[in-house]
């Protein structure tokens, strides 16, 4: 009886795994029809600094867009991306689009400064400055409105490449900050070595209830000011996780408290009001 039942188990993980590898077969499918039909689309989330209410930046984040008008996360199907390579040909398209938004922006006089996430396959290839300094240069972009936001992980392997990398995009101008510090392994080396201008604190140490992940909060806020860091934390949700954060002396924030992600139309709108709750908390 026990041997028909694990026998039965067994069928349905089957069944189970086989409607997986099914399902991303179809995606996988999917995925390389929208890489050909170009059907991404970038949003971008405000970072804010809550103290001066000054708006510092956008993050520009990666959307696929349906044919029914929905949108896939990026979380889903970044790591299909890498895997079936084309995530360098999608980075790059990244890149050049916020770069072209970042430059739209500038021309109507509301310069904004547009954070970009680098991929794995694009931190690793040779022509990678060259990718960002052509971006730049294409769209006639002051370097200052760039930045590029790499996870720790991508900083890991062949330390005296990626230092040199660092420093070559340094070099063209643009800010480099390092993204959900605090979740991959973050050695401290890595902030003395490495030409970086801000942490991103992640949301996990934010959304948590445990004590010592406020700990963990506090410790990186001094850290990155002792090192001469910018400090944002990513994920700011609610009133209380803002006073604790200002109370530890991080005053850049970025999260659905302020604002989601958004299209270039819903950012318009929202500077407007967001200008007007500024003058409204700050006005004589
Ligand atoms: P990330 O770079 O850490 O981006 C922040 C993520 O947190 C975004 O998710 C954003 O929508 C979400 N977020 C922001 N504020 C809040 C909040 O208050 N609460 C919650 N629950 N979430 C918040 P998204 O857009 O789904 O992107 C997920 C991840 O996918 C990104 O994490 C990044 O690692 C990756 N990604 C997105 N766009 C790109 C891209 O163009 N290139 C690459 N290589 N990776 C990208
Ligand atoms: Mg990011
Ligand atoms: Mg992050
Ligand atoms: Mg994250």
């Amino acid at each position: 009886r026990a041997k028909a039942e694990g026998r039965d188990r067994l069928r349905f993980y089957d069944a189970q795994l086989d409607a997986q590898v099914r399902e991303q077969q179809v995606m996988m499918r999917a995925l390389r029809t929208a890489v050909q039909a170009q059907a991404f689309h970038l949003v971008y989330q405000p970072q804010v600094n809550v103290r001066t209410g000054a708006v510092v930046g956008v993050e520009a984040l990666l959307r696929w867009t349906l044919p029914d008008g929905s949108s896939v996360s990026p979380a889903t199907f970044i790591p299909l991306a890498e895997r079936m390579g084309v995530m360098l040909h999608l980075g790059t398209w990244v890149l050049r689009e916020a770069a072209r938004q970042a430059q739209a922006w500038r021309q109507a006089g509301a310069p904004t400064r547009v954070a970009v996430n680098v991929s794995a396959a694009q931190f690793q290839d040779p022509q990678f400055v060259a990718a960002v300094r052509a971006a730049l240069a294409d769209h006639l972009l002051p370097a200052e409105l760039l930045e590029l936001e790499v996870t720790e992980t991508l900083l890991m392997h062949d330390v005296p490449r990626v230092r040199q990398v660092l420093q070559e995009l340094k070099g063209l101008g643009v800010t480099l900050s390092l993204d959900d510090f605090g979740t991959g392994y973050s050695s401290l080396r890595y902030l003395q070595a490495f030409p970086i201008d801000t942490l991103k604190i992640d949301r996990s140490f934010l959304s948590s209830e445990h004590q010592g992940d406020q700990v963990i909060l506090g410790a990186i806020v001094s850290l990155g000011r002792t090192l001469g860091l910018q400090v944002i934390a990513e994920g700011v949700e609610t009133p209380a996780q803002e006073r604790l954060l200002l109370a530890l002396g991080c005053e850049w924030m970025q999260g659905f408290l302020y604002a989601r992600p958004m299209t270039v139309d819903e950012l318009d709108l929202w500077r407007g009001a967001w200008g007007q709750r500024r003058t409204r908390v700050s006005g004589p």
